[in-house]
């Protein structure tokens, strides 16, 4: 009986140590992709130099596009789009429907990445969302410009508190920008929710498309959002859940 119990102790302790060194040897690592809007670059930055266990690569676009290849996506784990582009071409359209879609590489969409690819409805897909800089005709069906409003003071709302991207956590107040009048397709899980006449009523949400997992996070404009310990939480256990851990 004894030497059983020492035996699942050390089982124990081995097994701890090799998650331990697995943790240590694999770091989870980020293609976080920028270009196209300005941002302030140091204080965005620090969100992943300060995640354990998380590296990352910075992509500009339009370059950034030429990394969705399975090959270049050997070198990381997570897309992160914080981009603004509409160019993209068609070879690079295949690359990441097929990255996201068949080889199920996690994404986790911020802020003014909403706005990517505009004349391109399968991207509308892969977020479960699109905010309209401009108003457009899609199939026929007539989309208004949606809105933005800069430094709004609201309460960001749990949507879901069993889901692991916000188990635990709690409503909690932001100051950020805004928008509103963006579309979201039915078939998304919400996670964050905000009741402000300038918000959209759902401003977080996950979308499954193929074998990926997304994420889109609405928030995150500036400082006020990046240093708000809430809003760090949220974007790294989005980021975790999205790699698959
Ligand atoms: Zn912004």
């Amino acid at each position: 009986m004894r030497s059983s119990v020492v035996w699942l102790c050390v089982v124990a302790l081995l097994a701890f140590a090799t998650s331990q060194a697995a943790a240590a040897q694999h770091p989870l690592r980020l293609l976080v992709v920028t270009g196209g809007h300005g941002f302030d670059h140091d204080p965005f930055f620090d969100l992943f130099k300060t995640m354990p266990g998380v590296e990352y690569t910075e992509a500009v676009q339009p370059a950034a596009n030429a990394l969705y290849t399975r090959e270049a996506a050997k070198s990381y784990d997570v897309v992160v789009l914080y981009d603004m582009v509409q160019e993209i071409s068609d070879e690079q359209k295949q690359d990441l429907v097929r990255l996201l879609k068949k080889d199920g590489k996690g994404l986790v969409a911020i802020h003014h990445s909403m706005a990517n690819y505009l004349y391109w409805p399968e991207f509308r897909k892969i977020l479960g969302g699109r905010y309209y800089t401009k108003p457009l005709t899609v199939n026929g069906v007539e989309h208004s410009k949606s809105g933005y409003e800069h430094d709004v003071h609201f309460t960001v709302q749990i949507a879901d508190p069993k889901h692991p991207i916000t188990k635990g956590m709690k409503d909690f107040e932001l100051v950020d920008e805004t928008y509103s009048d963006y579309d979201i397709e039915r078939g998304i899980t919400p996670l964050l929710k905000v009741n402000h006449p300038k918000s959209a009523p759902v401003i977080a949400w996950t979308n499954k498309y193929g074998k990926a997992r997304i994420v889109v996070i609405q928030s995150g404009h500036g400082p006020t959002a990046y240093s708000n310990p809430n809003y760090r939480q949220i974007l790294e256990n989005a980021i975790r859940w999205a790699g698959g851990k």
